[in-house]
């Protein structure tokens, strides 16, 4: 979805120059570059020509034989202004074109990162052979031969890069109360039953997010935090960060629990 948007709104178009915003915050994010002048001076003059993701990283390619790779932080934002509208203050890249028209990097946690690398370098970029689940189609059956292939605790394993990309805390927690598993058990020893469950808890769930993200986009907007919480989906969680609310299927309070890494989130009643 939001790959069309991109391509839509800016495939086509030659950038006039790139401004990294004051401050070192500006510096993290492009942190892929020493100086604020590599990165303008290889986006200045160039056209995008293609829009297309790579895992939770968009790539725009260039006519100029780099591309454009922005790779959200859970709190990151791309958006498509107008020149003229307000910047907001978490803005750390401005990507001005000349018909007109900004793209802007917006990120209050300052955890993502926008980068320029030449063509022949994108293979080193995003998922690298793991699952893409907002890209691939995955067959269930696919998805339990690389189940049985690891040994892994199911929280573990979907936070696991080299496993599956882009899904991070918030929606493993909830795929997993969708599929109505807890945590911990180990990816080679869940019955078939489980293993479908699961992949319906996944499909199910990101599905909803796209739709939530969606109903955000209106105004001009594009979202991208495909590892947050975007649009309206945070109103939609069933267990992330829920603890001690009422679980939204059965009422059951819902538990926190500390495990290697961080927390998880769960019904104790929905999820066996
Ligand atoms: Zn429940």
């Amino acid at each position: 979805m939001l790959r069309r948007d991109l391509e839509r709104e800016v495939v086509g178009r030659r950038v006039k120059e790139a401004e990294v915003r004051p401050g070192s915050n500006a510096m993290k994010i492009i942190r892929h570059h020493g100086r604020r002048k590599d990165f303008q001076g290889l986006l200045t003059g160039a056209r995008i020509d293609r829009a297309g993701r790579i895992g939770t990283h968009l790539v725009l390619e260039l006519d100029n034989g780099h591309a454009l790779v922005i790779h959200p932080g859970p709190a990151g934002q791309v958006l498509k202004t107008s020149a003229s509208d307000g910047i907001n203050p978490h803005t750390h890249v401005v990507i001005g074109f000349t018909i007109g028209g900004q793209l802007r990097y917006i990120d209050p946690q300052k955890s993502g990162e926008v980068y320029v690398l030449p063509l022949d370098e994108l293979k080193t970029v995003g998922c690298n052979g793991a699952i893409d689940p907002f890209e691939s189609p995955l067959t269930w059956q696919r998805f339990s031969l690389l189940l049985s292939q690891r040994e892994q605790r199911l929280k573990d394993l979907f936070m696991d890069e080299s496993f599956i990309c882009g899904l991070g805390d918030i929606y493993t927690d909830e795929i997993l109360w969708a599929a109505g598993l807890r945590h911990g058990h180990l990816s080679n020893k869940l019955s078939s039953q489980d293993v479908r469950r699961l992949y319906r808890g996944l499909s199910e769930t990101l599905q909803d997010a796209l739709k939530a993200r969606g109903t955000s986009s209106a105004g001009g907007h594009i979202w991208v935090d495909l590892q947050g919480v975007a649009g309206t989906y945070q109103l939609e969680l069933k267990v992330y960060e829920r603890a001690g609310e009422p679980c939204r299927r059965c009422r059951h309070l819902v538990v926190r629990e500390k495990i290697d890494g961080g927390y998880a989130y769960f019904c104790p009643q929905c999820q066996a």
